[in-house]
């Protein structure tokens, strides 16, 4: 057995993890319907004009504007109404002067008519007329054809993130699939001669496997695609064999094996099949994490703590940002409250500690229980960094917490 040699800062190991992505290349092509919260790989430009014609963007009637130009609410102009023109139509019939056209907001413009009079600006008479009450302005309430997309220009560009306005946009233009990046394969392994999978009866000394599925909950929740695998016992052979089990992987995540006794298998483990970048970080909780390139293709290692807590906030605040960049998804937007703490919390110096807080009558009350309690996250609200100069954080004091 042998304990930590030293530690990295959290600052540092955020450096190494960074300069350790390389995006992802690999694109597929996907239904449009499927390609919301992917990144296009591709720039997209429209072969055609959007709106494809010029059309009301009223009810109302197309005039030519120059027949309104004495029309008052005092003094209306009389237009006789030639045609009603509806959309998903071809207008048959021009307009001359002294006509017009009912139209409705989406329907084409007739050739001959330069704006729209809105229906709240005019009043019925007789059969065929219509009372214009406003003098109408050449091309108002009108969408000219092109004025939204014009054909020929770029609509998204590669390496955007397809939000749902840049979903519209493609449709707009007529694309039924767009290519975008691969979500990145990431293996997610459980280690541990304790570690079950739920389902089944406990027996002496075992656990339920938490690792596995916070940990897929994360990739699935940051651009990756988790591919789950079961628990492995605590051996070089079985750890060796998992491990090539994982070729197909962009990331690998094994969770466990990071007490002292266990510590010298993933230490070995690497050291035969890889490069240690970091292992041990100056963090509570999770300081046993590491970080690792594997094989020839020099594969992401992460090297989670087993607890728990340690090993889901070490997700929240290392994995995330690598597998997020890695994925080319822009950072996570994490939302934050800055609020009195409700409770003093000692927190122990030389490590910066992720303490997690629930929200209550507008104070964070402290949450964590400890690093292998799962409930230290699951009846929280967010966390609070306490720097790793700082031992004490005083009831009362503002503090910022990080929303989950
Ligand atoms: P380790 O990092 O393997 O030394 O494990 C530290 C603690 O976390 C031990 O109490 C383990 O039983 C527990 N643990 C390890 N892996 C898991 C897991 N996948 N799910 C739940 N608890 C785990
Ligand atoms: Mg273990």
């Amino acid at each position: 057995m042998r304990p930590f040699a030293s530690t990295i800062s959290f600052d540092e190991a955020r450096r190494r993890l960074d300069a350790a992505v390389v995006p992802i290349a690999r694109t597929e092509r996907v239904a449009l319907g499927a390609a919301p919260g992917r990144v296009a790989a591709e720039d997209l430009s429209s072969s055609i004009d959007v709106p494809p014609f010029s059309r009301s963007a009223m009810d109302g009637y197309a005039v030519i504007a120059a027949d309104t130009s004495r029309a008052s609410a005092g003094s209306p102009v009389r237009l006789r109404i030639v045609d009603r023109l509806y959309t998903g139509q071809a207008p048959a019939t021009a307009i001359g002067s002294g006509a017009c056209a009912e139209i409705a907001t989406g329907a084409p413009l007739p050739a001959g008519a330069d704006a729209v009079v809105m229906v709240e600006q005019t009043t019925r008479d007789g059969h065929d007329g219509v009372l214009i009450a406003a003098a109408a302005t050449e091309g108002q309430n009108i969408g000219r054809q092109g004025g939204d997309i014009r054909a020929g220009t770029t609509v998204v560009r590669r390496g955007e993130l397809l939000n749902p306005g840049r979903i519209g946009a493609i449709a707009a233009i007529g694309r039924q699939d767009v290519q975008v990046y691969a979500r990145p394969r990431v293996a997610v392994l459980s280690t541990g001669n304790e570690v079950v999978e739920p389902g089944g009866l406990l027996g002496p000394g075992q656990i339920f496997d938490v690792n596995r599925f916070t940990l897929s909950a994360i990739v699935e929740s940051n651009g990756g695609i988790a591919d789950a695998r079961p628990p492995v016992e605590d051996s070089v052979a079985s750890l060796g064999g998992a491990l090539d089990g994982c070729s197909g992987a962009d990331i690998i995540v094994f969770s466990g094996g990071s007490s002292v006794g266990e510590r010298d298998l993933i230490v070995d483990l690497v050291a035969a099949k890889g490069e240690m970048i970091f292992h041990g970080i100056a963090v509570k909780p999770g300081k046993p994490t590491a970080f690792a390139r594997i094989g020839a293709g020099r594969t992401p290692f992460f090297g989670m703590p087993g607890n728990p807590t340690s090993c889901l906030s070490n997700a929240y605040v290392l994995l995330v940002p690598f597998l997020r960049a890695f994925a080319r998804l822009p950072e996570a937007a994490n939302r934050t409250v800055t609020v009195p703490l409700g409770r003093r919390i000692v927190s122990q110096a030389g490590r910066l500690q992720f303490y997690t807080v629930t929200l209550a009558r507008g104070a964070a009350m402290p949450a964590f229980k400890g690093s292998g309690e799962i409930t230290s996250l699951s009846h929280a609200d967010g966390y609070i960094q306490i720097p790793a100069d700082q031992s004490v954080v005083e009831e009362g004091q503002q503090v910022e917490v990080t929303l989950f």
